[in-house]
């Protein structure tokens, strides 16, 4: 039989929307099958041409729970198998029932470390460190061909640990390192989590009134810093409904901050808890109600609360008398890109024309430029195949052994 082969049908010269195929005879993988980060919301078919729908696969392995690695599992034939982390899987359907898209398909779960047969490939996931939870990277070997997906990654989060291990002890004789580059050629911050914590800290002991954050719900990692710097600071972590049902859904994951715990409270706002009971889960509202606190209390003893934010619960703030003053503070603790659209203009407008103090906080959810060269050097793979990011071509000088794909170009491997 011929070398098994491995194509990028998306993801070459673009950050998200991977896709990637590794095919052995009439056997096939795919790798991840993200939504492009620039689709606009409607856009449908968006599977890459090259990508044969036809035929068969054994499996589409998704790396972790970030629109841009599974977003277009929907456009997929609906018998081929899903596999992914656990809680992924979780936090896969529970966004997808928000959307009111939750395919029927037939999801199947791996372990960290545990080696699995599909097909003619096994397939071994490595629990990784990034900003979404429950990422992996994905060791694959074929037809005597090792090939190592690095999914996304850093190795300066919470899980740190767990990048520095496999570094310390790579796979061996590594034939193709697929590998991340996000933060090549960008200056995004690539802080430790732990020194976002003290950062955190050091705001909410300086501001005397409340500290309004956005976040995403599904950055546990943050989640965490927040929490933890509440607790040092005697504060409380004002949380949404759904960010409560993130955080108890995967409250058998680990010690992960939950309604109920001390320092943190669960803000019942109006059109979350209206969508909630829409959905029929009116006990769900009705059990958070029991650690919640109603919009109108943010409105008193100010200095007690860290305020989780974002643009659609704007209009219950204020019908509730919660609106910042100048002697609040405001942290856009994500990506600082998302500031530029529409909503984000508007969110900026309110915390500007109450007077609150900006002080973002923030961290990226990818590997700095110089962890990017660590973790390469240290797999020593025959190929590097760069994915996932816009200045390869520019700034890939000083990586060893690249072999630079376009989208939809055939490699043997
Ligand atoms: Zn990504
Ligand atoms: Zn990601």
């Amino acid at each position: 039989m011929t070398r098994p082969t491995l194509t990028i049908h998306r993801s070459a010269h673009e950050i998200g929307g991977n896709c990637i195929e590794l095919a052995h005879g009439d056997a096939r993988l795919l790798l991840d099958v993200g939504r492009p980060l620039d689709a606009p919301r409607e856009a449908t078919n968006l599977l890459p041409a090259t990508l044969d729908k036809q035929r068969p696969v054994d499996a589409v392995l998704i790396s972790h729970p970030h629109q841009d690695h599974y977003g277009l599992l929907d456009e997929t034939p609906a018998d081929w198998p899903v596999y992914s982390g656990e809680f992924a899987g979780k936090l896969m359907r529970l966004t997808a029932n928000i959307f009111g898209t939750a395919p029927d398909r037939d999801y199947r779960h791996w372990r960290s470390g545990q080696a699995i047969d599909i097909g003619p490939f096994k397939v071994t996931p490595y629990l990784t460190d990034h900003s979404a939870f429950d990422s992996y990277m994905l060791l694959i070997e074929v037809g005597g061909t090792r090939i190592l997906y690095s999914g996304d990654f850093r190795i300066h989060g919470r899980k740190a640990a767990l990048v520095e291990r496999l570094m310390a002890a790579p796979p061996a004789d590594l034939d193709v390192l697929l590998m991340e580059g996000t933060n090549l050629g960008s200056d995004k911050p690539t802080k430790h989590e732990s020194d976002l914590e003290a950062d955190f800290v050091a705001l909410f002991k300086e501001t005397p009134g409340r500290v309004f954050v956005c976040w995403s719900a599904q950055n546990i990692d943050r989640t965490v810093s927040l929490y933890r710097a509440c607790i040092r600071t005697g504060r409380t972590l004002a949380v949404d409904l759904y960010t409560a049902e993130v955080l108890e859904m995967l409250g058998e994951a680990g010690r992960i901050p939950q309604a109920g715990w001390n320092n943190i409270k669960v803000v019942i706002t109006r059109s979350l808890a209206r969508m909630y009971e829409a959905k029929g889960r009116k006990d769900f509202v009705e059990r958070m109600a029991a650690h919640g606190v109603s919009a109108a209390k943010l409105a008193e003893n100010c200095g007690r609360w860290v305020v989780m934010t974002r643009p659609s619960m704007v209009r219950d703030f204020e019908s509730k008398g919660v609106r910042p003053t100048d002697e609040d503070a405001w942290s856009y603790s994500q990506w600082r890109g998302y500031l530029a659209q529409p909503d984000g203009v508007a969110l900026k407008a309110w915390f500007d024309q109450g007077g609150a103090r900006a002080m973002h906080i923030h961290t990226s959810g990818h590997a700095s430029v110089a962890d990017l060269h660590a973790f390469a050097s240290a797999m020593k793979p025959r190929m590097l195949v760069p994915i996932h990011g816009v200045a390869w071509d520019a700034e890939g000088a000083g990586f060893a052994n690249v072999v630079r794909l376009k989208d939809g170009e055939v490699l043997a491997t």
